[in-house]
């Protein structure tokens, strides 16, 4: 009888155990809707730990992002740029080791990746879905010397990475920028030009890059937006006010095969702020899916009263093109508001705004036009 109650104490401490080591932390489902056929996958595909030059041991970049509710990410160690290679030795693939069982745990989706890392030009690249990491460090490969070895190295590095069929993006194009901020150079033309490189970060952690957008729409490129944390990341206040930048990937299913289908493919945009960054069809979808315009629920003095309903974490600011209603309309994430809108001649109500926080060009907002049923 003793030793029963001895064995069920030791059995309950293990059950325990197990229990507190899955209940640590609270998940935030961030809301912003699926679009047609797709399920919109939230994704950080910059962010780096002591492998690098972060301040985190790998796995706590799981957990944030599982906290944050992210669906994926990318550990993008630097390959060229070790500080802490004194107590951590220069190991490539070891973080995304590290962190793959609590990724597993976690349901996150983790793309083995890294950044090859020089000074401007040509700047850093993020390599996805690399097989080996090690095969981008090229330094000392060149027979040349001085600026034309590094040169040649860092071409070697990004072949090396395509030639793993990984996907390269252009990391913060803006950083460092030389000679009165120019950032383009004919580097940039030729890595586009040859499809060594796939995609270019439009937002990196706190900056817009609005060049790179328009770059990414005239080359018909998958655009990022990623925090490119160092340090550890603070919890994200009530609606995600402070959220990390992140990517929106638009995926047939929660797998690495469809998330690379899609970004591949083109089928990406940044939440970045209060703002949405992308192609119109994904953004206009992605507005039809969070908000709903219902019909009249009474008339008065030639006014039609009408509710819009916003489901979505999003709050979208509304300003008028023309029609009826409101000069601005403030659609806050997740509430109802009441709008007022005239009754036309013809009996109808039309509204026609531009959504101020839904880009889908550097300087172009989302229009949305609408006929309200003002019923019987
Ligand atoms: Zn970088
Ligand atoms: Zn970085």
């Amino acid at each position: 009888m003793k030793r029963r109650t001895k064995l069920n104490v030791a059995v309950c401490c293990v059950l325990l155990a197990v229990v507190s080591s899955f209940a640590a932390g609270q998940r935030y489902e961030i809301g912003i809707p699926d679009i047609a056929g797709y399920k919109t996958l939230k994704c950080d595909f910059h962010m780096h730990t002591v492998f690098s030059d972060g301040a985190v041991w790998p796995t706590v970049r799981v957990d944030e992002a599982w906290r944050d509710g992210l669906d994926a990410i990318a550990i993008t160690d630097h390959i060229e740029y070790q500080p802490h290679k004194n107590d951590i030795p220069t190991n490539y693939k070891r973080s995304y080791e590290i962190a793959r069982g609590k990724a597993r745990d976690r349901n996150i989706l983790l793309v083995k990746a890294a950044e090859i890392t020089r000074d401007t030009p040509p700047g850093h690249y993020n390599a996805l879905f690399l097989d080996t990491i090690d095969a981008l460090d090229t330094k000392g490969q060149s027979k040349a010397e001085g600026q034309a070895a590094k040169d040649e190295e860092f071409l070697l590095a990004i072949k090396a990475a395509n030639e793993q069929k990984a996907f390269v993006f252009w990391d913060h194009p803006n950083w460092q920028a030389r000679n009165g901020g120019r950032v383009w150079f004919d580097i940039h033309t030729r890595l586009f030009k040859e499809k060594l490189v796939h995609g270019i970060e439009v937002v990196n952690d706190g900056t817009f890059y609005t060049d790179s957008f328009k770059w990414c729409l005239e080359r018909n490129l998958p655009i990022f937006g990623n925090s490119d944390v160092h340090g550890p990341l603070d919890p994200p206040t009530v609606n995600h006010e402070n959220h990390r930048t992140m990517t929106l990937v638009f995926a047939r299913e929660k797998t690495l095969e469809a998330l690379r289908d899609a970004i591949v493919n083109g089928r990406t945009a940044v939440w970045f702020e209060d703002k949405l960054i992308g192609r119109k069809e994904y953004l206009e979808e992605i507005f039809a899916a969070s908000v709903e315009v219902k019909e009249a629920h009474s008339k008065y003095r030639n006014n039609a009263y009408f509710e819009v309903h916003n489901k979505s974490e999003i709050t979208y600011q509304l300003q008028k093109i023309s029609g009826g209603g409101p000069s601005t309309v403030v659609l806050p994430a997740q509430r109802t508001v009441v709008l007022r809108a005239p009754i036309s001649e013809e009996g109808a109500v039309d509204i026609a705004y531009k959504v101020t926080n839904l880009l889908i060009g550097p300087a172009e907002c989302l229009k949305f036009e609408t006929t309200i049923d003002i019923g019987g």
